[in-house]
């Protein structure tokens, strides 16, 4: 939702009014600033007179607010004082909140970057969110009934963004008129029964929450987005359980499909995983809805989540065909454990696998596989493999399929698809493109670190090597010194015969060094200068 600045500024003791963030069916949502304490809240309005029924649907969303206290559900603020006076138009309370600085999740989604589905990591985080927030909703009785982007609001956290609901407040009891009014436009996200005006439980959350985590992988709805309420119901009503979309395609016929459709932003692994998890939240009947097949191990939607939430992944990129593996890899796997699983996947033997972290590092096989996982980082972290036996890397890359709205003729695309969606696909396929061309220079790069690696640890072997060379020729010098001086000796004394002590001694000759005990650690001076003294006794 754009936000609109106010034109006039208006204040209420420290309390200055700086921007609208929302008008809905009933009420304004503005942000309020304490010029003395900087401290922001929202505060939401009624606009209108209600009616008895709305009037007691207004006053509980604050009372159930007051009650709340999760982090995932946007907290309540005293209503600073003074303002609950001059703001009222009617006798209804207003409701101070927390202000979250990141806009609603609608202004996310529609961001250009975000048009062919969220970022695999801003997807899991939404996840965990949100499925925490219901899950403590429903154990507090309370269903949200409204729950889309719109009522989604982003707070930065101190390391991650934090997603928040919000609007607890019309949707608890829908009425015919409600439907027809203020829900023109939701209704995508709402469950069948909702509109059907049955009886209803906490799994009419579960089909919006499936229907907003659909957008978010794929950036759009996945129920005939542009259809009108009653033919929209009529032909949903054939989908079969494991359909989680229904699509017109470009010759304009509505296809069924189990799938989660491309482009989007997810691994291979997770995409099986929340394909079978939305299969799960999209069920028609609400009795079936959410409930986990007999043959799985989870009972419900929200604790298989928390498995698909908890899997540790190994992102492996070949840099023979530029394909992404991911395993999910468990406390103990070891790397050579892995290097089996990628030897089958890649026909690389696991001896000639060379795995790469990013800095360069090599991963060992006795080494753990958990250790290429950074739990802090939210984008792709990969390890990179290749190939020892091969030394040129032929480039053997099969080039991505394009969506199928890029490879069809445009005149023929845009009579059946929107513009903005033939545009969005058209500019994630060139950043697609560039990522991956990316990811292989980082590759390069890890290869190049790696070597330098080898070469500064060869250069360290060299040297030790050269300085081990010159102490063994400067020990080999000494004792062929001490050698040939002995053999002069033992020479002389053949000819001459032993002298006596005395003859040495009045010859002031110095008895030579006992030459056979040098020392093993001799340094190179001391080994010139023993020399240098053996051969001057030599000489003279
Ligand atoms: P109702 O349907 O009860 O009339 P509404 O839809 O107008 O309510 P909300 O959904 O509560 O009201 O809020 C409207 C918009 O205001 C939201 O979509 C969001 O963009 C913004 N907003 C609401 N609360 C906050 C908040 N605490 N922080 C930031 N933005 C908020
Ligand atoms: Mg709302």
């Amino acid at each position: 939702m754009s936000r609109v600045p106010l034109q006039q500024q208006q204040s209420c003791g420290s309390w200055e009014l700086k921007e609208r963030l929302g008008t809905g069916g009933f009420g304004n949502v503005t942000r309020w600033q304490n010029k003395d304490t900087e401290e922001q809240i929202a505060i939401k309005q009624c606009r209108q007179e209600l009616s008895e029924r709305n009037r007691e649907r207004w006053c509980l969303e604050i009372q159930i607010m007051k009650r709340l206290d999760h982090v995932n559900v946007v907290a309540a603020r005293e209503v600073p004082e003074g303002l609950q006076s001059s703001l009222r138009i009617n006798d209804l309370p207003l409701l101070a909140m927390e202000y979250c600085q990141g806009g609603d999740l609608r202004k996310y989604l529609n961001l250009l970057e975000n048009c062919c589905g969220m970022r695999e990591g801003s997807i899991l985080i939404l996840l965990r969110d949100i499925s925490s927030a219901l899950t403590y909703l429903h154990k507090k009785r309370i269903i949200h009934r409204d729950l889309k982007p719109e009522n989604i609001v982003l707070q930065q956290g101190e390391k991650r963004l934090i997603h928040k609901i919000i609007d607890l407040g019309y949707a608890k009891e829908l009425d015919q008129n409600s439907l027809c009014t203020s829900f023109v436009g939701t209704l995508q996200y709402l469950a069948p029964e909702l509109l059907e005006r049955q009886k209803y439980t906490v799994t009419v959350d579960y089909w919006s929450f499936g229907t907003l985590v659909f957008e978010c992988i794929t950036g759009f709805r996945p129920f005939l987005p542009t259809w009108q309420p009653v033919p929209w119901h009529s032909k949903l009503k054939l989908k079969q359980d494991h359909d989680i979309v229904v699509y017109e395609d470009l010759t304009g016929e509505v296809r069924f499909s189990k799938h989660l459709p491309q482009p989007n932003n997810l691994n291979t692994l997770l995409l099986g995983r929340l394909e079978s998890w939305l299969q799960l939240m999209l069920r028609w009947s609400p009795q079936e809805r959410g409930k986990a097949d007999p043959q799985t191990t989870s009972s419900d939607c929200f604790s298989q989540l928390e498995t698909i939430l908890e899997l540790k992944l190994v992102h492996v990129l070949n840099m023979v065909s530029a394909k992404i593996f991911t395993y999910s890899v468990s406390a103990n796997e070891s790397v050579a454990d892995l290097q089996q699983r990628i030897g089958s996947d890649t026909n690389i033997p696991p001896a000639n696998q060379e795995l790469l972290l990013e800095a360069g590092l090599a991963l060992e096989p006795q080494g753990e596989a958990g250790q290429c996982i950074d739990g802090r980082r939210t984008d792709l972290p990969l390890v990179f493999l290749f190939d020892r036996s091969s030394c040129t890397y032929e480039p053997q890359f099969t080039p991505r399929t394009m969506p199928e709205n890029i490879q069809t003729d445009p005149k023929h695309v845009l009579s059946y698809s929107p513009l903005r969606r033939t545009w969005g696909q058209a500019w994630d396929t060139i950043r697609t493109l560039k990522e991956d061309w990316q990811r292989l220079q980082q590759g390069q790069k890890a290869a190049l670190m790696s070597l330098l690696r080898h070469n500064s640890s060869l250069s360290k072997q060299k040297n030790e090597m050269v300085s081990m060379n010159q102490r063994l020729t400067a020990k080999l010098d000494f004792f062929s010194t001490s050698l040939h001086i002995d053999m002069d000796k033992y020479q002389e004394q053949r000819a001459t015969g032993i002298g006596r002590e005395g003859d040495r001694a009045g010859r002031g000759d110095d008895a030579p060094p006992d030459r056979h005990c040098g020392p093993p650690e001799t340094t190179v001076e001391e080994t010139r200068s023993i020399n240098a003294s053996n051969q001057f006794h030599t000489g003279s």
